[in-house]
Protein backbone atom coordinates (compact mmCIF):
# COMPACT_ATOMS: atom_id res chain seq x y z
CA UNK A 1 0.00 0.00 0.00
CA UNK A 2 1.12 3.75 -1.12
CA UNK A 3 1.52 5.91 1.65
CA UNK A 4 2.03 9.42 1.73
CA UNK A 5 4.23 11.06 4.25
CA UNK A 6 3.17 14.71 5.12
CA UNK A 7 6.47 16.68 5.38
CA UNK A 8 5.05 19.39 8.04
CA UNK A 9 4.17 16.75 10.96
CA UNK A 10 5.50 13.25 9.62
CA UNK A 11 2.54 11.44 9.94
CA UNK A 12 1.68 9.09 6.53
CA UNK A 13 -1.54 8.78 5.51
CA UNK A 14 -3.48 7.25 2.87
CA UNK A 15 -3.81 10.25 0.11
CA UNK A 16 -3.07 13.05 -0.62
CA UNK A 17 -4.77 15.81 -2.96
CA UNK A 18 -3.43 17.95 -5.59
CA UNK A 19 -4.85 20.90 -7.56
CA UNK A 20 -4.02 22.63 -9.78
CA UNK A 21 -6.07 26.40 -10.41
CA UNK A 22 -6.77 27.16 -14.37
CA UNK A 23 -3.85 28.83 -15.35
CA UNK A 24 -1.83 29.08 -12.13
CA UNK A 25 2.01 28.13 -12.22
CA UNK A 26 1.85 26.69 -8.49
CA UNK A 27 -0.46 23.15 -7.52
CA UNK A 28 -1.43 22.97 -4.30
CA UNK A 29 -0.87 19.56 -2.28
CA UNK A 30 -3.47 19.00 0.99
CA UNK A 31 -2.51 15.60 2.91
CA UNK A 32 -5.64 14.09 3.74
CA UNK A 33 -5.62 12.98 7.61
CA UNK A 34 -3.67 15.59 8.88
CA UNK A 35 -4.99 18.80 6.90
CA UNK A 36 -1.06 19.97 6.17
CA UNK A 37 -1.37 22.40 2.85
CA UNK A 38 0.99 23.62 0.70
CA UNK A 39 1.22 25.66 -2.99
CA UNK A 40 4.52 24.50 -4.90
CA UNK A 41 5.69 26.29 -8.13
CA UNK A 42 7.07 23.83 -10.37
CA UNK A 43 10.66 23.92 -11.86
CA UNK A 44 11.05 24.02 -16.13
CA UNK A 45 11.66 20.96 -17.37
CA UNK A 46 15.55 20.47 -19.36
CA UNK A 47 14.36 19.76 -23.08
CA UNK A 48 15.62 16.73 -24.81
CA UNK A 49 19.11 17.00 -26.29
CA UNK A 50 19.79 17.53 -29.73
CA UNK A 51 22.63 15.59 -31.49
CA UNK A 52 24.28 18.28 -33.49
CA UNK A 53 27.32 16.32 -34.63
CA UNK A 54 27.12 12.98 -34.02
CA UNK A 55 29.89 10.22 -34.82
CA UNK A 56 29.20 7.00 -33.64
CA UNK A 57 28.94 6.92 -30.30
CA UNK A 58 31.19 10.13 -29.87
CA UNK A 59 29.28 12.67 -30.27
CA UNK A 60 27.51 15.72 -28.52
CA UNK A 61 24.25 16.44 -27.20
CA UNK A 62 23.20 19.74 -26.57
CA UNK A 63 20.98 20.94 -24.30
CA UNK A 64 18.97 24.13 -25.09
CA UNK A 65 17.16 27.11 -22.48
CA UNK A 66 13.64 26.10 -22.36
CA UNK A 67 13.43 29.89 -22.39
CA UNK A 68 14.68 30.09 -25.75
CA UNK A 69 17.31 32.44 -25.26
CA UNK A 70 19.81 30.94 -27.22
CA UNK A 71 22.02 29.34 -24.58
CA UNK A 72 22.88 25.80 -25.10
CA UNK A 73 24.92 23.25 -23.03
CA UNK A 74 26.72 20.71 -24.06
CA UNK A 75 27.61 17.22 -22.90
CA UNK A 76 29.24 14.14 -24.45
CA UNK A 77 27.02 11.56 -25.24
CA UNK A 78 29.46 8.91 -24.73
CA UNK A 79 30.06 9.05 -20.83
CA UNK A 80 33.13 6.94 -20.62
CA UNK A 81 34.18 4.07 -18.77
CA UNK A 82 31.96 3.47 -15.73
CA UNK A 83 33.70 4.47 -12.65
CA UNK A 84 35.59 1.60 -10.33
CA UNK A 85 33.00 -0.02 -8.14
CA UNK A 86 32.76 -0.84 -4.88
CA UNK A 87 32.98 -4.90 -3.80
CA UNK A 88 31.47 -5.56 -0.57
CA UNK A 89 33.32 -5.39 2.42
CA UNK A 90 33.66 -9.26 2.89
CA UNK A 91 35.33 -9.42 -0.61
CA UNK A 92 39.47 -10.23 -0.14
CA UNK A 93 41.74 -11.96 -1.83
CA UNK A 94 45.27 -10.71 -3.24
CA UNK A 95 44.38 -11.11 -7.39
CA UNK A 96 41.18 -9.64 -9.27
CA UNK A 97 40.59 -13.68 -9.79
CA UNK A 98 40.19 -14.35 -5.64
CA UNK A 99 38.56 -11.28 -5.47
CA UNK A 100 35.79 -11.41 -7.50
CA UNK A 101 35.57 -15.24 -6.29
CA UNK A 102 34.90 -14.73 -3.08
CA UNK A 103 31.72 -12.54 -3.97
CA UNK A 104 28.47 -13.60 -5.69
CA UNK A 105 27.59 -12.92 -9.02
CA UNK A 106 24.76 -10.90 -7.39
CA UNK A 107 26.96 -8.79 -5.62
CA UNK A 108 28.90 -7.79 -8.82
CA UNK A 109 25.82 -7.04 -10.43
CA UNK A 110 24.41 -5.01 -7.61
CA UNK A 111 28.32 -3.16 -7.50
CA UNK A 112 27.89 -2.78 -11.20
CA UNK A 113 24.68 -1.20 -11.14
CA UNK A 114 25.76 0.96 -8.13
CA UNK A 115 28.26 2.40 -9.85
CA UNK A 116 26.33 3.00 -13.05
CA UNK A 117 23.43 4.73 -11.29
CA UNK A 118 26.21 6.97 -9.40
CA UNK A 119 27.59 8.27 -12.92
CA UNK A 120 23.98 8.79 -13.90
CA UNK A 121 23.25 10.48 -11.06
CA UNK A 122 26.68 13.29 -11.45
CA UNK A 123 25.57 13.57 -14.68
CA UNK A 124 22.58 14.78 -13.69
CA UNK A 125 24.10 17.46 -11.29
CA UNK A 126 26.44 18.34 -13.48
CA UNK A 127 23.45 19.41 -15.77
CA UNK A 128 21.26 21.29 -13.51
CA UNK A 129 24.50 22.86 -12.18
CA UNK A 130 24.98 24.56 -15.25
CA UNK A 131 21.21 25.41 -15.95
CA UNK A 132 20.89 26.91 -11.97
CA UNK A 133 24.07 29.19 -13.80
CA UNK A 134 22.59 30.06 -16.66
CA UNK A 135 19.77 30.87 -14.73
CA UNK A 136 21.08 33.28 -12.18
CA UNK A 137 23.40 35.29 -15.06
CA UNK A 138 19.94 35.50 -17.40
CA UNK A 139 17.00 34.71 -15.60
CA UNK A 140 17.34 35.58 -12.35
CA UNK A 141 14.33 34.87 -9.92
CA UNK A 142 12.96 31.85 -11.95
CA UNK A 143 13.32 28.40 -10.81
CA UNK A 144 16.05 26.81 -12.92
CA UNK A 145 15.09 23.86 -14.70
CA UNK A 146 15.60 19.78 -13.43
CA UNK A 147 15.50 16.72 -15.25
CA UNK A 148 12.14 15.18 -15.34
CA UNK A 149 12.99 12.11 -13.09
ZN1 LIG B 1 0.57 17.05 8.34
ZN1 LIG C 1 18.22 31.06 -21.09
Amino acid sequence: MITYTCPFCLRSQSGMDLELPEGAETFTATWRECGHRVSVPVAEIIPPPSFPRQQGTAGIARFRCPRDCGWTHDEFTDPGPIPPVRLPARAKGSTLAEVLSSTTEEEISAAIGAAAEERAHAHRARLEQAYAAHYELVHPGIAAPTLAS
